[in-house]
């Protein structure tokens, strides 16, 4: 813990690097896997601060990493850096108004996300060197958090195999350590295919695919009542076999998402998906066949690491807003209902507080216990590495996830100071862990207790490539 005042001090130094970062990644909202520029941006400040870089790992030509220091434990750092569609918005003002209509936009503040860890990186890279420490530091920049599973495909690579912990953020209108509840999860596209005929001459001679899809979800919607209350199901008809209602339609596809609580749960329902789509293909007389697009293990969480970033938490206290990141921050809360401030409370198990518009204290660990929230990619990392995250406060409280809200509120001053204190918080637990191996040791026992020997089956198949976008050649 001695070693947190001067390294709070290096985060410090280079805030202009990173918030200048952050905001460049703002300023070119990218998605799923087509982040060039941020994870180029990302690649340029790695280069210039010296860390060994690497790009396009794992078939994924937005990912960056880089590493730094010799010798002793690996911690590896995450970051991301991935937009939203429809989310375009003028920074800073609490109104709506698209910069391009129907442009990109950071809703889930990413573009902070990727900067403060790699904030977090280079602090504890300048301390290693200052203070000639072995150790590593790894900082993991993954593209398409948002439905692109990159983490999975790095697990599968390797990426993570000679990893001792991981540390991550996500930003968040309270300040504490994430409660680690995600669920499980696949994108599973089932394509079923039939025979064309003429619907009103000919129908005995057609088979439709289109009836296999229908079939298939009603079957899915009555497996609902037999299914874990945890276990979510949702779909898209990704393709209905056009729009000639006289034709037998010979293809259809469509797509489902699996949750569950956990990994050997979310396998087991998924078997059952199947099932019901080979049910589905057999009372129409079509074929199907199925592929797995994307998928994300639950979140597994970590006592002794918690504990560390909690205490790192308390001793730094929580963001430093001033009055006027506060008088912003109410007029954004204008603009939300009060059911989307209550709801933020009540989310992080804390008691509503009418008036508090930003975050002004740390919320405790166990805050929210067992509240389902959605998927991760983060959560297949902590299935092979012992892995901590942190909620960094840096918008108002009540935001709508997703919103342009959210995208407005990624360049003022209170996000940068919510992604400086989140580096701050993150550097100094790295360190601990570096200069402490009785502290690697005891997140990895508590690691192994958690998993008891449960197998590590990745929701990323092996013969499934990161869904990239199609070059078009025009
Ligand atoms: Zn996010």
């Amino acid at each position: 813990m001695m070693n947190s005042d001067a390294i709070w001090g290096l985060v410090e130094a280079k805030r202009a690097v990173f918030f200048d970062l952050s905001d460049r990644v703002w300023d070119t909202p990218e998605t799923n896997y087509a982040e060039h520029a941020a994870a180029e941006a990302h690649a340029a400040v790695l280069d210039a601060e010296g860390f060994r870089v690497a790009r396009g790992m794992a078939g994924m030509p937005t990912a960056v990493m880089g590493e730094a220091g010799q010798g002793g434990p690996v911690i590896a750092i995450l970051g991301e850096f991935d937009a939203l569609p429809g989310l375009s918005q003028v920074a800073g003002l609490a109104e709506e108004r698209p910069i391009v209509a129907g442009g990109n936009g950071h809703g889930c503040g990413h573009n902070l996300l990727g900067a403060g860890a790699l904030m977090a990186a280079t602090a504890v890279k300048d301390y290693l060197a200052a203070h000639g420490l072995a150790g590593r530091v790894r900082y993991y920049g993954c593209p398409a958090e948002e439905g692109g599973s990159s983490k999975g495909f790095m697990v599968r690579a390797g990426l993570f195999d000679d990893v001792d912990i991981a540390i991550s953020w996500h930003p968040a209108p309270f300040a504490g350590v994430n409660n680690p509840v995600s669920l499980a999860c696949n994108e599973i596209d089932f394509h079923f295919s039939g025979r064309a005929a003429h619907a009103s001459a000919t129908p005995h001679l057609g088979r439709s695919a289109l009836d296999a899809v229908e079939l298939m979800n009603v079957g899915v919607n009555y497996l609902r009542e037999h299914m874990p209350s945890s276990a979510r199901i949702h779909y898209a008809i990704t393709d209905a076999g056009g729009h000639a209602p006289n034709v037998v339609q010979a293809r259809a596809s469509v797509r489902h998402l699996v949750r569950a609580r956990s990994l050997p749960e979310l396998h087991a329902l998924s078997a059952r998906v199947r099932a019901v789509a080979e049910g589905a293909a057999m009372m129409t007389g079509t074929a199907v066949t199925s592929q797995i697009v994307s998928g994300d293990a639950n979140l597994v969480g970590n006592t002794p690491l918690e504990t560390l970033m909690h205490r790192h938490l308390e001793r730094l206290g929580p963001p430093a807003f001033d009055a006027a990141d506060r008088a912003t921050a109410e007029a954004f809360q204008k603009t939300f209902t009060t059911e989307d401030i209550a709801s933020a409370f009540e989310r992080f198990g804390l008691k509503l507080r009418r008036g508090v518009a930003l975050c002004d204290t740390i919320f405790p660990p166990e805050s929210g216990a067992g509240t389902l929230v959605g998927s991760t990619d983060v959560g297949t990392v902590s299935w092979v590495v012992p892995t901590v995250q942190m909620r960094g406060a840096t918008y108002a409280i009540g935001t709508p996830g997703h919103s342009w809200q959210l995208v407005a509120q990624g360049k003022l001053p209170a996000a940068h100071r919510g992604m400086e204190h989140a580096a701050k918080v993150m550097a100094a637990t790295a360190l601990d862990l570096i200069a402490d191996p009785a502290l690697i040791a005891a997140a990895k026992a508590d690691h192994a207790a958690r998993l008891d020997g449960t197998p590590f089956v990745n929701p990323i198949p092996d013969d499934v490539d990161p869904p990239l976008p199609v070059k078009s050649n025009a």
